[in-house]
């Protein structure tokens, strides 16, 4: 183990995209800072909708060849982040996207949302006994916003994080290896609603606006507790956002979703310490995700 690089970071998301929406400055700036930046995700989001007449043929309710083509997508948005290390859980396709909540699509029998909870972490268990990372970045319990695929991302992380340190759970996997610090992906509510105001003042041409309860992770600013500056990484993450061009259409400093509404792109993005120490004084918020780790210099904090 002695060849990964001194800093390592993971990402559990559950479709492409997500991670370049909601991380790809963090993951931008600690790829180029020499940290290992390693992406898990749990499906191939093969239950999008394609924005767009030129693809529509690949949606599931017509040839249902999107997964594969959004695995080409999430390369090319790495290729943007420069983040070498991408992975899906369980191998490509091994869990299928699970629609929206509600959905019939929810209780196909290899929809990721009916997943066995201790097999899927399993396969992150193997990830992080491999990676050894000190941080992770998931969602919160209730995925951000709901969609059953993110709750299932957060059950498979925040078990897969347990069960790594467990020596008594698979020695085969690996050593056993505890991560130090657990991040939720969050917007403060007060970032969130400016955006959006900037977005109804701007003339971007998106059909509608959302308003902030459609944003994932929205929640009040006292909850946020790190702020990774991406300032410089921001064309970074709109091109890796770019290229999930079936998911995301991007148009400066906003962006939609199939559903057409424009929202805010943050180049700042925030977190929500959910499991170890801040590296931050009392009361203030970490600008770095490795701050205050045993054995980290707390370089280019
Ligand atoms: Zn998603």
């Amino acid at each position: 183990m002695t060849d990964l690089p001194a800093r390592r970071l993971l990402l559990v998301h559950a479709h492409p995209d997500d991670e370049s929406i909601n991380n790809g400055a963090t993951m931008a700036r600690y790829a180029a800072e020499g940290a290992l930046v390693t992406l898990v995700t749990c499906t191939l989001g093969e239950e999008g909708e394609v924005i767009g007449e030129g693809l529509a043929h690949l949606a599931a309710d017509r040839d249902d060849r999107l997964g594969p083509h959004r695995v080409g997508e999430l390369a090319a948005a790495m290729a943007e982040l420069g983040v070498t290390d991408h992975r899906f859980l369980g191998g490509p396709g091994r869990f299928r996207d699970s629609g929206m909540m509600g959905l019939p699509q929810n209780d196909r029998e290899n929809a990721f949302w009916r997943a066995d909870l201790d097999e899927a972490a399993g396969y992150l268990v193997e990830v992080i006994r491999e990676t050894r990372p000190q941080v992770l970045v998931a969602y919160d319990p209730n995925g951000g916003y709901g969609h059953p695929d993110h709750i299932q991302a957060h059950r498979v992380a925040t078990r897969a994080a347990a069960l790594a340190a467990d020596s008594a759970f698979r020695p085969a996997l690996g050593a056993p290896h505890t991560i130090d610090k657990i991040y939720w992906n969050r917007v403060p509510r007060s970032v969130a609603e400016e955006g959006l105001a900037r977005l109804r003042a701007s003339d971007a041409g998106f059909p509608g606006v959302a308003v902030v309860d459609d944003l994932p992770g929205v929640v009040p600013d006292a909850r946020i507790t790190a702020a990774v500056d991406g300032a410089s990484q921001r064309e970074r993450k709109a091109a890796a956002m770019r290229a999930h061009a079936t998911q995301i259409a991007v148009d400066g400093p906003f962006f939609a979703l199939s559903n057409d509404l424009g929202q805010p792109l943050f180049a700042t993005e925030y977190y929500e310490l959910a499991h170890g120490t801040s590296g931050a004084a009392p009361g203030e918020r970490e600008s770095d995700l490795f701050s205050g780790i045993a054995g980290d210099s707390g370089a280019n904090a």
